[in-house]
C-alpha cells in the first residue's frame, strides 16, 4: 500500500473484459470497463438486467476474475492475484450484501454474524463484542437471538449488513440489496447504507436498477451492454448534496 499511486482512489478499473465461454458460444458481459471511485464514496451502479452489473461487481470483489484488463482496489492489483490470495483478501477486506440475504437459516442473527468472525480467527470476548456491536449498528440488538424465519425481510437484510461489517471492511459491495424489499423498507436500508458510509470510513458500491437509490448515493454510474454509459442519465443523477467530487469518472465531462 505504501506504493499506492492513487491514494484517494478506492476502485479503479482499466479496460476490463469478462467473456463467458459456454461450449462454442462466447458472451462478452464486460467490454472494456473503465471507472474510478474515490474512497469514502457511496456509489450506485445502475443498468438494465443483463447489462453486466453483477459480473462487474463480482470482478471488483474478487468473486470472479476479468478475462482481460486491470483492477486496482486501494492500489492493489487484484486482477493478478491467485484464487487463494483473492479468497483471503475477500474475507479480510470486503463485505458483501446480496439480494436474497444469504443467511444460514438454522443460525440466529447473532450466530450468522459471529460465524464470519469465527472464520477469520477472531477469538472469545472480542468476537462476542464485535458481533454485538455490529448488530447494534444496524438496530437489531433486540432481535439478535432470533433466527431468519422469525425476522422480516428488512430485518434479515440488516443481519446481512451486520455480517458484512463484521470484519471492518474498507469496501462493501451490494448486489440488488433492496430487490426483495418494499419501498419503505428499501429506503430504510438505503438510509442505513448512507449512515454506514458516513460513520464507518468505507467505500460502498451498490448495484441496482431501483431509482430510489438516487436520493441516497453520492454518484451514479450506468452500465449498458457491458460498458460504462457516459451518455446515460448520469449527468442529472448527481445529487446536489455531492458537494465534494467524491467520484472521478473516466469521463472528465461527467464530473465537471
Ligand atoms: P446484470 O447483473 O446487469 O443483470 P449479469 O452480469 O448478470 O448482468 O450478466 C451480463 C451478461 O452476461 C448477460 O448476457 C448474462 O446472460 C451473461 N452471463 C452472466 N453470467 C454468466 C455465466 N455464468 N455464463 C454465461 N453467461 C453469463
Ligand atoms: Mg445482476
Amino acid at each position: 500500500m505504501e506504493n499506492n499511486p492513487y491514494p484517494n482512489t478506492a476502485i479503479e478499473t482499466e479496460e476490463i473484459w469478462r467473456v463467458y465461454k459456454t461450449g462454442s458460444l462466447e458472451v462478452a458481459a464486460l467490454k472494456g470497463v473503465n471507472l474510478q471511485i474515490a474512497q469514502g464514496t457511496f456509489a450506485a451502479l445502475k443498468g438494465r438486467s443483463g447489462s453486466g452489473k453483477t459480473t462487474l461487481l463480482n470482478c471488483l470483489g474478487g468473486l470472479d476474475s476479468p478475462t482481460d484488463g486491470k483492477i486496482r482496489i486501494f492500489g492493489e492489483e487484484i486482477h493478478s492475484w491467485s484464487e487463494r490470495q483473492l479468497t483471503r483478501w475477500r474475507r479480510e477486506q470486503v463485505g458483501f450484501i446480496f439480494q436474497s440475504f444469504g443467511l444460514l437459516p438454522s443460525l440466529s442473527a447473532f450466530e450468522n454474524v459471529e460465524l464470519i468472525l469465527r472464520m477469520s480467527g477472531v477469538k472469545g470476548r472480542e468476537r462476542h463484542e464485535k458481533t454485538v456491536h455490529c448488530l447494534d449498528l444496524v438496530g437489531l440488538t433486540r432481535w439478535m437471538h432470533h433466527r431468519p424465519f422469525e425476522l422480516s425481510g428488512g430485518q434479515q437484510q440488516r443481519v446481512a449488513i451486520a455480517r458484512a461489517l463484521a470484519n471492518d471492511p474498507k469496501l462493501i459491495l451490494a448486489d440488488e440489496p433492496t430487490g426483495e424489499l418494499d419501498s419503505t423498507t428499501a429506503r430504510e436500508i438505503l438510509g442505513l447504507f448512507q449512515q454506514i458510509v458516513r460513520e464507518q470510513n468505507v467505500t460502498f458500491l451498490v448495484v441496482t436498477h431501483d431509482n430510489l437509490v438516487d436520493d441516497y448515493v453520492d454518484y451514479v454510474l450506468f452500465l449498458k451492454d457491458g460498458q460504462i454509459d457516459l451518455e446515460g442519465q448520469g449527468h442529472d443523477a448527481v445529487p446536489e448534496a455531492a458537494s465534494a467530487p467524491a467520484v472521478v469518472n473516466a469521463d472528465p465531462v461527467a464530473s465537471g
